[in-house]
């Protein structure tokens, strides 16, 4: 499974890279540190900086856009999309979510979450929880060309 290192000027994208279930690390280190990390970790290095990019030995996704939506269609265009049914991860952690019951997520999430949504999913590392936003299915319907990832992963409610 395609493992990624986002630099510091791309921190949403690895929130977002991670949602859709990449393992992201996101590093604010300098060049020669994230270089090295994503050699020892073998991950593939997502940057705008045109100078790292050409680092020889590494694995690099240049990443040129600004928009967050065309950024990961260009990250997942260049690594390609993950199998569908991978669990997306923690945006804080990237640690894989959990299926969570409406009942387990009533505590945790807004009375009118808990009353609309169906599907939920918490983080067994910080305790978030998640579920499917508008803004979520607004990015997933952009990239749903290139992702056969599925909207509704189990859930122990359906
Ligand atoms: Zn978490």
């Amino acid at each position: 499974m395609v493992k990624l290192l986002a630099d510091a000027m791309l921190g949403k994208l690895a929130r977002w890279l991670r949602l859709l279930g990449y393992d992201t690390v996101y590093s604010q280190a300098e060049d020669a540190l994230l270089a090295r990390q994503a050699r020892r970790e073998g991950r593939v290095l997502l940057t705008s900086d045109r100078e790292l990019a050409r680092r020889r030995g590494l694995r690099v996704v240049l990443v040129t856009s600004q928009e967050l939506s065309a950024q990961l269609a260009e990250v997942i265009g260049a690594v390609g999309p993950l199998p569908a049914g991978t669990p997306p991860r923690c945006m804080q952690c990237n640690v894989p979510l959990r299926p969570a019951s409406v009942a387990e997520a009533r505590p945790h999430v807004p009375p009118y979450v808990a009353r609309t949504q169906r599907v939920f999913q918490f983080c067994p590392h910080c305790g978030r929880f998640y579920w499917k936003g508008t803004h979520w299915r607004k990015i997933t319907a952009r990239l749903a060309p290139l992702s056969p990832a599925d909207e509704g992963h189990a859930s122990p409610s359906d």
